[in-house]
């Protein structure tokens, strides 16, 4: 099926166009540039932005595609999570379309979004299941067990405080470094020792596995690093920058990797797919590469154009969603932006 996707749960406006697993066009416009005074994303903002950007987005992946809105078997958007303000402009304007058009419209979760962009991908073979996905970005730090796309998405787990890019931005500011910090300090890390410093684990101890086994936890990380930072300036001492980026974003790399393929081993699932701006992360992918061929588990990691939000991961699902008979979106559906992954297993959420 055709399906234009759209997506704006957070500071990128992507519309994708996708034929199955075809990929036609993957437009996007980002506000990040209009945040970077403020260290993050600010939500009114991005809703604006989204506003201003819509319109121009939509035109532009219908014309890189070559095709018109009448030729769309569905169109989708994603419903959430994500920022409401942000959210309500991409489901306002696809609830639009399918008011003008008549064509079906599928509310696609955000996350599953993300997992789905691999199918996208034509430089290598096509994504088996059941997989686990690890979803890193500014707004979410979640681990998947992917059974199957369309009915079967199961939350192993996720932060309970921050999400890891925006430790990697928080950081990144406190180092007195651009926004967004992410890639900032991977470039300052290049330089440094990461055993400089030992930062803490979040929820890796014995008792904290218990209850947390896949959860993720970056705000004592965070202070961490502040307070060894504080200490240095206090004592009127330069901060090894490089040091401090180098042990960070090794203390980050190593938990994330190790609770992904901790999942993979312990529920017998074969592969580990990546997903989120913070993929993007040098030292992630070396030591999920590491981990992962130590655990002989197959590593896919997306290109980042299909790793950070795009509308072509939504226009994937709701080409699985049309393909698969589930009923669109009801026209009342309202954007939710703590939209939970899946419903009890059996029932997602576009069928809402
Ligand atoms: P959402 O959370 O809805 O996916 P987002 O805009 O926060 O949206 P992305 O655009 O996917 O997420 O990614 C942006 C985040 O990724 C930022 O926090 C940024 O610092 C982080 N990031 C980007 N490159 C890197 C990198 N090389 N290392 C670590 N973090 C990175
Ligand atoms: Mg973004
Ligand atoms: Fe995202």
């Amino acid at each position: 099926p055709l399906v234009l996707g759209i997506e704006s749960s957070c500071d990128e406006t992507g519309v994708g166009i996708v034929r199955g697993r075809e990929l036609l066009a993957n437009e996007v416009a980002s506000s990040m540039d209009e945040h970077a005074i403020f260290g993050g994303v600010v939500p009114e903002i991005a809703a604006r932005a989204h506003a201003d950007a819509i319109v121009p987005t939509i035109a532009a992946a219908l014309e890189t595609a070559g095709v018109t809105l009448d030729e769309l078997d569905a169109i989708a958007v994603t419903q959430g999570p994500g920022l409401a303000g942000a959210l309500m402009v991409g489901t306002a304007a696809a609830k639009a379309l399918h008011v003008a058009t008549g064509i079906p419209l599928y509310a696609v979760n955000h996350l599953v979004g993300h997992v789905a962009a691999d199918v996208l991908r034509d430089d290598v073979g096509q994504l088996e299941l059941p997989a686990v996905a690890l979803l890193v970005s500014g707004g979410h730090t979640s681990l998947l067990h992917v059974r199957d796309l369309v009915d079967d998405v199961e939350l192993l787990g996720e932060t309970i405080d921050d999400a890891a890019g925006e430790a990697f931005d928080k950081v990144a500011r406190l180092l007195r470094l651009p926004y967004p910090g992410g890639p900032e300090i991977d470039k300052a890390a290049a330089g440094g020792d990461p055993r400089a410093i030992r930062f803490p684990r979040g929820l890796t101890k014995p008792k904290d596995l218990e209850k947390h086994r896949y959860d993720f936890s970056f705000s004592g990380l965070k202070t961490a690093v502040a307070r060894w930072v504080e200490a240095r300036e206090d004592a009127g001492e330069p901060v090894p920058v490089a040091d401090v980026a180098a042990s960070f974003r090794e203390a980050v790399a190593d938990v994330l990797t190790a609770k992904a393929v901790a999942a993979c081993t312990e529920l017998g699932v074969p592969r580990l797919v990546l997903g989120g701006g913070v993929a993007a992360n040098a030292r992630v992918r070396e030591l999920a590469e590491e981990r992962c061929a130590a655990a002989g588990i197959e590593l896919r990691i997306p290109p980042l154009r299909l790793c950070t939000d795009n509308g072509a991961m939504i226009a994937a699902v709701g080409a699985m969603l049309f393909a698969a008979g589930k009923p669109p979106a009801r026209l009342d559906f309202a954007a939710d932006s703590t939209l939970p992954v899946a419903t009890p297993r059996g029932v997602q959420v576009g069928s809402a």
